[in-house]
């Protein structure tokens, strides 16, 4: 029976797929296309969260000493486990985040790109190197090595279930950490299967990857378990709280808040390849997508061909749990709430729907929004659904305005045939990531590194920063031979300080 099968046939008194602590109570996760029951898990408290944390930090110490080869090979046993059971885990993603298969193809190739680079790359950009000592250290060997922080907690979100905490795990686990994973409480089958797929590729190292679950007193618990980072992806008000409970014990936090991402098409833009970028770009994964497009910024020039465009792309889809669909349904029912409130809001200040605008059940069908005032929900806050709004402006330089007015800054998409042009504009979106001519590019690139500026966030995962931010900097220096002057010892000549005073004036006196 494969892993997926099991996870349908457990019931509360078998929910010992990823419980190894006797938990009494359990809860369930459910098909949101069906409402079936996919899998029934523990809820684990406090004490198995420290139980799992001591655990995952015993298997730190074997996991670190495993060395970057050590660590590659395992890493990608890992990866191939994964891409031979593709299809299984694809089958898992579509039944509990109800995302269509494809879709979860396609974010389980990501994750499984990004293995590999983490794995590959770890040596290169965390192992030891010397550095110039400079002039003032001139007699000592300079060391500079990045070192596992030991523990990392990584506490997930439904929307990409596998692609972003993989982000985390994986550019954790390369960098010498053993991983406690929390997913959330909508995709806890899919944390449980990738746990006990380390275990079976990686037996040798099977703690150094382990899942909990239960809801948010849970993933506190993960807070203030006395991990060495604790990386979250999620709404910026539990990002706040998350923050705030690792205040307490001074954990480090990586955040991943979320955006508003805007696409701004200018005047001498490929309208139809922008159209087509920006439906997919808002409305694949039902618009749940924290780098997914919001809001589009179009020039008077090209406005009235990209609305064109746009509505007849955005009509040919449909929504639904079949192959077939375009996408799924919201993951979340509550999320069906928050899309109904933006298209109210939307309408009762001026805006018009010209495609959609409907909601049935969880289905959200595609929506496009003109004319929706800048104040309005749908343009200022994270919609999270297959809606996009599109905004007339006089040139780029006003939707560059427009885009960094808001106070999130995940990513964003420039469209323009010009690349200075792009580029330039590019550079001064405030945004941690930005495509030109696509959307969501940076995503697929490993060696670039994936976070936000301001509401969005802080911290990044993904490429050679990615690595870094699961470690601790070590700087070594040893004295290769004696100086007849010891600058840093008592016993130094009065007359030293002013020969290294005139020493000072030759080499930087000169530079006004
Ligand atoms: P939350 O921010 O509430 O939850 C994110 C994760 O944090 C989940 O695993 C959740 O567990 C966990 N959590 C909740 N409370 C705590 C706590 N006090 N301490 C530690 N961990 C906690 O997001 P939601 O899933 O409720 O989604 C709400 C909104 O957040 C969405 O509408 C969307 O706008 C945004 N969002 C953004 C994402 C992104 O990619 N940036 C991803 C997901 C959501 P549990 O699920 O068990 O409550």
């Amino acid at each position: 029976m494969s892993l997926a099968e099991q996870l349908d046939t457990v019931t509360a008194s078998t929910a010992g797929t990823v419980d190894r602590h006797a938990t009494a109570q359990t809860f369930e996760s459910t098909n949101p296309a069906t409402g079936a029951v996919v899998g029934v898990f523990p809820v684990h408290d406090a004490d198995a969260v420290a139980e799992t944390v001591a655990t995952a930090r015993q298997a730190a110490g074997t996991w670190a000493a495993l060395g970057y080869d050590g660590r590659r090979t395992r890493l990608a046993a890992f990866r191939g486990y994964l891409a031979r059971r593709i299809h299984e885990l694809a089958d898992l993603v579509h039944r509990e985040n109800g995302k269509t298969h494809a879709d979860a193809i396609l974010e389980i190739t990501l994750a499984i790109d990004h293995l590999a680079w983490a794995g590959n790359h770890a040596r290169t950009v965390l192992g030891p190197r010397r550095v110039s000592s400079g002039m003032l250290a001139a007699n000592h060997a300079s060391y500079l090595e990045y070192r596992p922080l030991g523990v990392v907690g990584v506490i997930g979100p439904w929307n990409y279930p596998v692609f972003t905490p993989m982000g985390s795990i994986a550019y954790a686990l390369a960098a010498g950490n053993a991983v406690v994973f929390k997913p959330s409480e909508h995709t806890p089958a899919i944390g449980a299967w990738l746990a006990a797929a380390w275990r079976a590729a990686v037996p040798d190292a099977a703690d150094a990857f382990q899942v909990v679950t239960g809801f948010g007193e849970t993933g506190a618990a993960l807070c203030g378990a006395g991990v060495g980072k604790l990386a979250f992806t999620g709404s910026a008000p539990t990002g706040r709280k998350v923050m705030a409970a690792c205040a307490e014990t001074l954990t480090p936090v990586l955040m991943e808040l979320g955006g508003k991402d805007a696409m701004i098409v200018d005047d001498d833009a490929d309208v139809a390849a922008a159209a087509d970028a920006a439906v997919w770009g808002a409305m694949s994964n039902a618009g749940q997508t924290c780098i997914g497009i919001e809001r589009v910024y179009a020039t008077s020039a090209v406005y009235d061909r990209f609305v064109a465009e746009v509505t007849a792309k955005a009509r040919d889809l449909r929504p639904g749990s079949d192959d077939d669909a375009a996408y799924g349904p919201m993951t979340m029912a509550s999320q069906t709430d928050v899309v109904r409130r933006h298209l109210d809001d939307a309408v009762e200040t001026g805006g018009r729907v010209l495609v959609g605008g409907t909601v049935d059940g969880r289905y959200v069908s595609p929506t496009v929004i003109v004319d929706a005032p800048e104040t309005s929900a749908a343009v200022c806050e994270e919609t999270f659904g297959p809606t996009i709004t599109i905004t007339r402006v006089r040139d780029a330089e006003e939707a560059l305005e427009r885009t960094n007015a808001n106070p999130h800054g995940l990513a964003g998409s420039v469209y323009s045939n010009s690349k200075a042009k792009a580029m330039e504009l590019a550079r001064r979106m405030k945004s941690g990531m930005t495509s030109i001519n696509s959307v969501l590019t940076f995503a697929s690139v490993p060696a670039l590194p994936f976070g936000g500026v301001g509401e969005s966030g802080f911290g990044r995962i993904h490429g050679e920063d990615g690595l870094k931010e699961f470690t601790r900097a070590k700087a070594i220096t040893r004295k290769r031979f004696s100086l007849p002057v010891d600058l840093m010892s008592f016993g130094r000549p009065a007359q030293a300080t002013d020969a290294l005073a005139r020493v000072m004036g030759m080499v930087h006196g000169r530079h006004r």
